[in-house]
């Protein structure tokens, strides 16, 4: 019998999410993006709202609540022991050097407690440390972010339009409320 409606089209596959790290005592790693993506929150009702202004061009809470800002960039995180991790570190903006290119790079970064400030150094790969894994990109960001923050996941939407619709509903909505933000501290 001939074969006329065999399957020949790999089904569209969803960029994976990945764990939301911060900066325990010690986080030491490689980048895997040359640059971070920012997304500032707000903190209100003990529970961290995402600032959705630079998406929906105006955002519920920029009036009545605190600001944060964040930057966030995919990283292998090193674990004493253990097999390197691909993760989403969250850092304050202000580690960054401006106009990065740092996929590949080395990082070390760490902080005395948790409010203390973070201090990052980044330099070259060694010799001894094998090549990076090919780098990640901002659709598996944003898919990271969407799911931390109980958002319309963007990679279940045609366009972006019908996203940004879905986006602007669940933020409208009396009942939206993200989960707390609570990053795990990276393990040294
Ligand atoms: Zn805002």
């Amino acid at each position: 019998m001939p074969v006329t409606d065999a399957l020949s089209r790999r089904p569209r596959v969803l960029p994976p999410t990945l764990p939301l790290v911060r900066v325990g005592q010690l986080a030491r790693g490689l980048f895997l993006a040359d640059s971070p993506l920012y997304l500032a929150s707000h903190w209100r009702l003990g529970r961290s709202f995402p600032c959705v202004a630079p998406l929906l061009q105006h955002c519920p809470w920029c009036a009545g609540a605190e600001k944060r800002e964040h930057a966030y960039i995919p990283i292998l995180l090193g674990h004493v022991g253990y097999k390197p991790t691909r993760e989403l570190l969250e850092l304050p903006p202000h580690v960054f050097p401006e106009n990065p290119r740092l996929y590949g790079l080395c990082f070390s970064a760490s902080r005395r407690s948790k409010r203390a400030t973070v201090i990052m150094t980044i330099e070259p790969r060694p010799p001894n440390v094998s090549a990076p894994p090919p780098p990640i990109g901002s659709d598996q960001v944003l898919r990271t972010l969407a799911k931390v923050y109980a958002l319309p996941d963007p990679a279940a939407y045609e366009t972006e339009n019908e996203w940004l619709l879905a986006l602007e509903i669940r933020t409208r909505s009396p009942d939206y409320s993200p989960g707390r933000h609570n990053a795990k501290a990276a393990l040294p």
